[in-house]
């Protein structure tokens, strides 16, 4: 019997309706090749949902998200809310969001792209083939270690996990690493820092319920390094909340484009599966914003909450026989262009070719 997925849909500001449009496009084109479809709740959130009820995180949102298989994001944000007072402004209203499912595990792939080696500022040898997965715990850790603070003499946060902590995040990044290539690199500082030292202790642990995932250890300082060095011999990194909120950001630079880079943060139960870059406001409404982040955003999310893998896998065969045949949006122009697509344009060209996709 077909399954029905409900997907909670938040569009927001700036390009966010117009790339989410085209992630909905796609999804669609992809079920009806498969045994499934979806209904999707269109719920606000940002500075749009501030603009219609004052708030920019609705209780209807977080509701109708709780009660979803999954959340589908755009993006909020712009210069219109930017004076607002802090609890009104829409990143306020994500990072709520974000809290109150309780998703402390932020997903970050980095994917480089062969057609567009070129846009990477890193020579073609070295990013030719780069497809890792950075595994961040989000919402604990440095950010949020008690006690904090500052006077006229100092300021102080402290850097603390407890056990449960680092067990689920282990067990995010083993079972992530389960469906790729099996191979998960911790990153800590345990030559200096105790709370990493205990990150190690409990990494190991949990690997031992993952006999075919090969564990290593790595210090993040040279995990800094070795990105840029030879970034094709990570599969998972597994870390921690300030370690992995650096090292996401530079390995997503290794594809040189953020039009291109899709998220999740998953939690116990429901995740929010996004781009990586912001609302754009400077190109909204013009119909020249790539729309792939977040068709690869949609894909990770058949992929990691609806255990549809054969989907997932058409999207992702779409997307890369789509740049290989040359169709650009105007931010990838200049990389080996044979045409250049409107947002909605690449979109379709996207869901025509993952709903004939024969894997
Ligand atoms: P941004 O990511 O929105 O844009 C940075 C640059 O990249 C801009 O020149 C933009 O045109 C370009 N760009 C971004 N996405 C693109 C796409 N899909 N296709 C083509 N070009 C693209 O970052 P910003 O300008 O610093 O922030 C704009 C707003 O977005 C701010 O209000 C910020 O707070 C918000 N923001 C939201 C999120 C989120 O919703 N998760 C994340 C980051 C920033």
């Amino acid at each position: 019997m077909s399954k029905t997925y409900n997907i909670a849909l938040i569009k927001g500001d700036g390009i966010g309706p117009e790339i989410i449009d085209e992630a909905v496009k796609v999804l669609d084109a992809v079920s009806s090749s498969e045994d499934f479809d979806f209904t999707y709740d269109e719920v606000l959130m940002g500075g749009i949902a501030y603009d219609m009820t004052g708030d920019p995180l609705p209780d209807e949102t977080i509701k109708s998200a709780r009660s979803s298989d999954a959340v589908l994001f755009g993006a909020i944000g712009g210069e219109k809310w930017d004076n607002l007072p802090r609890e009104k402004r829409p990143e306020s209203g994500l990072l709520r969001f974000r809290k109150e499912l309780g998703v402390y595990s932020n997903l970050r792939p980095a994917i480089v792209y062969d057609e567009l080696i070129n846009a990477s500022s890193l020579k073609a040898e070295v990013v030719k083939g780069v497809d890792l997965m950075v595994v961040r715990e989000l919402i604990g850790g440095l950010y949020f270690g008690e006690p904090k603070g500052r006077d006229e003499n100092k300021g102080y946060n402290t850097m603390v996990y407890t056990k449960p902590e680092i067990e689920r995040i282990a067990h995010s990044a083993f079972e992530i690493a389960m469906q790729r290539d099996k191979r998960v690199c911790s990153v800590d500082k345990a030559n200096v820092l105790d709370v990493s030292q205990f990150w190690r202790e409990v990494v190991i642990e949990i690997s031992e319920q993952y006999p075919e995932v090969e564990l290593t250890h790595m210090y993040v300082d040279n995990c800094a390094m070795q990105l840029i060095r030879d970034p094709k011999q990570f599969d998972v990194i597994l870390t921690g909340n300030i370690f992995g909120d650096i090292l996401s950001d530079e390995a997503s630079m290794l594809s040189g484009s953020i039009g291109l880079l899709p998220s999740a943060s998953v939690g116990s139960k429901i995740g929010v599966y996004e781009p990586i870059h912001g609302s754009a406001p400077d190109i909204a409404g013009q119909g020249i914003a790539n729309p792939i982040a977040t068709i690869s955003s949609a894909a990770m999310m058949l992929r990691y909450a609806l255990n549809e893998n054969n989907a997932a896998d058409k999207i992702d065969a779409a997307i890369k026989k789509t740049l290989s045949e040359g169709y650009r949006t105007k931010d990838l122009a200049a990389y080996d262009a044979k045409e250049i697509c409107s947002t909605s344009e690449i979109g379709s060209i996207i869901a025509n070719y993952a709903a004939k996709c024969k894997l």
